[in-house]
């Protein structure tokens, strides 16, 4: 399917998360359905508690839903074993999380590369031109721990496309970040979704929700689905 086409990548229905601690019961997601289409960017908003990290985990195959079902590209990642949920992930989902997802003893090239054996055939880009389209060209041999955050943000997003992904899932992408990085980070979602990858960001962030093209409020675990408050404006490309 050629990119910009509308067909559903992404779709959760009916979402239910129980949490018991002790005698204490929490209902974190109420029936969440939600869908992204190919080439759509989703932006979640909401007050803390509201379910945003539990409804991320769900999606990503992370976690399971206690009810209800997720599809990626059609298949069915929930209610199943968390193995199976592992090799879903690395074939069709980009996961970037807020606790960046580096590994600290392998170097940053190596940490790229590792999605990209989980997917399984040849590497889709090479890591090096992913570290490249981060700026991190100069930095593709050190440890993470050598990297500064605005680095590591970029890193831990080159690691998240490095399966290329049909979805990708982020945890607050943008947070924490300078201006200049948090441009570069926009503009390569951005980039990404144009080749057809749905992308859900979870997010407090204005100018994320200025980038996407539908926003869902999650409000004590319940969804509600509406255009951004204004007209999208492309962020200025600063990656070629
Ligand atoms: P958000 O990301 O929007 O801040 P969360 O998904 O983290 O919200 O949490 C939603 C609700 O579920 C909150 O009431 C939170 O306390 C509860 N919760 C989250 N994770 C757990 C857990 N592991 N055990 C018990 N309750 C949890």
């Amino acid at each position: 399917m050629s990119p910009g086409t509308h067909d559903t990548v992404l779709a959760a229905r009916e979402l239910y998360r129980f949490y018991r601690a002790g005698e204490e019961e929490t209902l974190a997601l109420r029936g969440v359905s939600l869908s992204v289409e190919r080439g759509e960017t989703v932006a979640v908003v909401g007050p803390s508690g509201a379910g945003k990290s539990t409804l991320l985990a769900c999606l990503a195959g992370l976690d399971e839903p206690s009810g209800g079902e997720v599809r990626v590209d059609g298949i069915r990642i929930s209610h199943r074993s968390e193995t199976e949920r592992a090799q879903l992930r690395a074939r069709h989902i980009g996961v970037l999380l807020q606790t960046r997802n580096l590994l600290p003893h392998l170097s940053v090239r190596d940490n790229v590369r590792l999605p990209q054996r989980g997917r399984g055939g040849r590497a889709p880009v090479p890591a090096e031109t992913l570290l490249a389209q981060v700026g991190l060209a100069s930095r593709t041999h050190v440890l993470p721990r050598q990297l500064s955050g605005g680095e590591l943000a970029r890193a831990g997003l080159a690691v998240a496309l490095a399966n290329a992904p049909a979805v990708l899932l982020a945890d607050e992408p943008t947070g924490e970040l300078d201006g200049e990085t948090e441009q570069l980070v926009l503009s390569m979602l951005r980039a990404r979704a144009a080749e057809g990858c749905a992308v859900l960001l979870v997010t407090h962030s204005a100018e994320v929700v200025r980038v996407a093209d539908r926003v869902v409020t999650l409000t004590d675990g319940r969804a509600s689905s509406a255009p951004p408050p204004h007209d999208r404006q492309e962020t200025h490309d600063v990656i070629g």
